[in-house]
């Protein structure tokens, strides 16, 4: 039933959990789903000036592969992962890539990073929700 999966992924918790999850739902495919894993950077600010700007893009860059190194692993083997950098708005990000890219499953946490215990929804997964082309598998 689905072919794209889009895995968006933070780190957090509960995306590990979708991680997990959007491997398994992949798997049991015939055939089995590509799995394209997004995370969404903050833009490293131009006006930092050289060699600082270089610095720290070099230092985040390997800080962003790790992120997205953690989601294909968490994903499992068997299926063909590809993993997208972002930069912006996660949500912004997210359905704006699930477009492009013709996904038709977005899995991602209920919650994220964010320090707002108390809400069911993340912001992010919120956004997404409400405005996605296609299903949204939101996981706890
Ligand atoms: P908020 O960010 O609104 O304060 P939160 O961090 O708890 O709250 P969200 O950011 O909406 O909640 O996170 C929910 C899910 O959205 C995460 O589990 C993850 O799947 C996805 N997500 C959040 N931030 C990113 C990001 N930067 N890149 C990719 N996916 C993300
Ligand atoms: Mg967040």
């Amino acid at each position: 039933m689905f072919k794209h999966i889009l895995l968006a992924f933070d780190s957090s918790d509960h995306a590990r959990k979708a991680a997990e999850l959007a491997g398994n739902v992949a798997r049991q495919q015939q055939p089995p789903a590509l799995v394209r894993v997004v995370y969404a950077a903050d833009p490293i600010p131009t006006d930092l000036g050289e060699p600082y700007f270089s610095e720290v893009t070099a230092r985040r860059s390997l800080a962003w592969q790790d992120i997205l190194d953690e989601a294909a692993k968490l994903v499992g083997p068997g299926l063909d992962v590809h993993t997208e950098l972002l930069f912006g708005s996660a949500a912004e990000e997210i359905i704006q890539v699930a477009g492009i890219r013709q996904c038709d499953l977005i899995v991602m946490g209920t919650r994220g990073l964010g320090a707002l215990r108390g809400l069911l929804l993340g912001s992010h997964t919120q956004k997404v929700m409400s405005h996605a082309h296609c299903p949204v598998l939101a996981v706890r």
